[in-house]
């Protein structure tokens, strides 16, 4: 195998040996396939390709200072799955076969999992499809389910460290009862604009409002918002943010460090009330935030004064990350080691 240059990896997409995949046919899950191939297969009438029949997860594997391979919330992510599969009208993967894929996609790839030292870890992305020819709107009568993983960098190569992102008025990400708590590429599509215009005006990412009212707090891009302030964690409480794995997490971490915890409607004025705001998932744990911009109403709200990330979006970032890669015990079930 070629050397892989484990310190400077971006989150790209490197080939690996395996991937893993189930299929759905004739009412049933059958048994799971290994392959070597990146291709698949695919009727050029499946309900994926029209009808965004399509989702996904995203994990992370980690290596410790033990050399043991560690997964973060497996079971929680085979979950969520479920319910965006109950939100598009897919077939369900049994939560006991998603957790045999991805042990099994993990050990066959094993020597991609980057070592301790290099703050790598290996990314794993499970997509579920609808897959059978139908032109008329409904839900697909088969399915298929793949697993890939990819090394990934760190996400801070320069270390931990605070990036601006911008509100946007003219775009919405999900509706207030559309699909926007679902795991769904389809909601990724809606976005690209935002991101694109985003990342072309220098922020690290978009952020946006509420689509009904443009008056609460939605979504940073891609991951959950949280802010700080009087020892307290505050997060958006809304119809349509993503269900975050890691917010889910850093919620009882900072529960476990004696702040109070809040989920409730985040005006866009208390953003000038924060201490700390971070934005969170797999990829960065925590992405610190510096300051938010309001362009169409001319604001910006400052969060970091010094352009440096706070002690508690610090503190509960090397917390996370401590369990992720064993360096602390996992006192909350949260660990998969892979066999
Ligand atoms: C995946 C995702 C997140 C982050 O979820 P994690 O489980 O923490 O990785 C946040 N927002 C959106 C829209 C997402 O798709």
């Amino acid at each position: 195998m070629e050397q892989i240059d484990w310190a400077n990896l971006s989150f790209g997409y490197i080939k690996t040996d395996y991937n893993v995949r189930y299929n759905f046919r004739d009412g049933k899950w059958g048994e799971l396939e290994i392959s070597s191939s990146e291709y698949i297969n695919l009727h050029m009438a499946a309900t994926c390709l029209h009808y965004g029949q399509e989702a996904f997860e995203g994990m992370k594997a980690f290596r410790g200072k033990d050399g043991k391979i560690r997964i973060f919330r497996l079971e929680e992510n085979a979950k969520r799955l479920q319910a965006s599969c109950d939100g598009i009208l897919m077939e369900k993967l049994p939560v006991e076969m998603y957790k045999e894929a991805v042990l099994k996609v993990v050990k066959l790839n094993e020597r991609f999992v980057p070592p301790y030292e290099s703050g790598a870890s290996l990314y794993i992305r499970p997509l579920l499809i609808g897959t059978s020819a139908q032109v008329g709107v409904h839900p697909a009568s088969e399915y298929t389910f793949i697993i890939f993983v990819t090394p990934v960098g760190p996400y801070f190569k320069g270390g931990f460290s605070c990036n601006p992102y911008v509100i946007f008025r003219e775009f919405d990400r999900a509706a207030p009862l559309g699909t926007g708590i679902f795991k769904i590429g389809g909601n990724y599509a809606a976005s690209l604009r935002a991101n694109k215009k985003a990342h072309d005006m220098g922020y690290s990412s978009e952020f946006y409002l509420d689509a009904k009212e443009k008056k609460y707090i939605d979504e940073c891009g891609a991951a959950n918002f949280f802010g700080v302030k009087n020892n307290t964690y505050v997060t958006p409480l809304s119809s349509s943010v993503l269900p975050s794995i890691t917010n889910k997490s850093l919620m009882v971490l900072a529960e476990s460090m004696g702040l109070k915890v809040e989920r409730r409607p985040v005006p866009e004025e208390e953003l000038s009330t924060f201490e700390e705001a971070g934005a969170c998932g797999t990829a960065a744990v925590i992405s610190p935030i510096e300051r938010i911009d309001d362009v169409e109403n001319d604001k910006s709200y400052v969060i970091s004064k010094d352009g440096k990330p706070g002690p508690v979006c610090t503190k509960l970032y090397n917390k996370l990350r401590a369990i992720q890669y064993g360096d602390e015990p996992d006192t909350y079930g949260w660990i998969t080691i892979v066999e």
